[in-house]
């Protein structure tokens, strides 16, 4: 075991590899796991009781760990990665996922799960953090916009977290295949300045993200297919359509008035369906790491 020199300030934060760490657990009353440091001087280096925030499964190995220090604490990022089996897809059934503005979310199945809108606080979240900041600008209060920021970014976080996780809890319970549209395509829905803005600020990458991750976790597999016109054409005959205002989706020629968010998932569904079963074949799936 080589030994490291824990630094001063420098090298923040210190990134330890995985052969010079070494994490047991041992059911202790104090902390469950304990974390083998190697300290510059210290024959065999320390051992630190570690408390997780969650618990680290047993089949997976270690990967490097991160050393961060909050104030009077000390915090440990361990990346742990686990061999996930590549699944066979396409007999599946399909979760589909539109992102949008006014829901950060939409999902619809197709197997007979009820569509679902989650995540819609985020831009109630954002309208106020923006309206907030706004009004301290007008006033010069500098320090608190500063602080503010931080507090959105959690709610926001939060919320990804919740969403991500019901999404992937349903995706295990149904045994399906989670389908997203790629994030090109929302950029490109978003017409003119202010659309533009909204959405580039949305937490869509960090949403996605999470998802991919937690389906990794659980074997469920993901499929991000081209989300291009999903907005714009009926899910029911294809034919072309519009938004006379947010909400609403009506079919040009078939005069279907719609939920546009539920119109846009719905032909996400569809077109995953089209390229599942003309891909045919199981996609692999690379290992994933998680953070704890
Ligand atoms: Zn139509």
């Amino acid at each position: 075991m080589r030994k490291v020199r824990l630094p001063k300030h420098r090298h923040y934060p210190l990134i330890l590899r995985r052969d010079v760490i070494r994490l047991e657990r041992r059911d202790t009353k104090i902390v469950p796991y304990w974390l083998k440091l190697p300290v510059f001087g210290v024959r065999g280096g320390i051992w630190l009781g570690l408390k997780p925030h969650c618990d680290v499964p047993l089949d997976c190995s270690l990967r490097e760990a991160k050393l961060i220090r909050r104030k009077n604490s000390w915090t440990v990022h361990l990346t742990i990665q686990r061999e996930v089996p590549g699944p066979v897809i396409d007999e599946r059934p399909i979760l589909a996922i539109d992102l949008g503005e006014r829901y950060l979310a939409t999902v619809c199945g197709s197997n007979g799960i009820n569509p679902q809108f989650l995540g819609k606080e985020v831009r109630g979240i954002r309208r106020h953090y923006g309206w907030l900041r706004k009004r301290l600008g007008e006033r010069k209060l500098l320090s608190i916009i500063e602080k503010v920021g931080p507090t959105e970014q959690r709610k926001v976080n939060d919320i990804c977290h919740k969403v991500s996780r019901q999404i992937v809890n349903q995706a295990k319970e149904t045994g399906s295949v989670i389908v997203l549209g790629n994030l090109k395509g929302i950029r490109k829905k978003a017409k003119g300045r202010r659309m533009n803005r909204i959405v580039s600020g949305m937490p869509y990458y960090k949403l996605t993200q999470f998802i991919k991750y937690k389906a990794a976790w659980e074997g469920i597999p993901v499929v991000v297919i081209s989300e291009a016109y999903t907005s714009k054409t009926c899910h029911r005959c294809g034919c072309l359509g519009s938004r006379p205002c947010q909400g609403l989706f009506l079919g040009h020629s078939c005069g279907l008035r719609y939920s546009a968010d539920l119109n846009g998932a719905r032909n996400i569904l569809k077109r995953a369906g089209e390229y599942i079963s003309s891909a045919g074949a199981a996609l692999a799936q690379p290992v994933t790491q998680v953070r704890t």
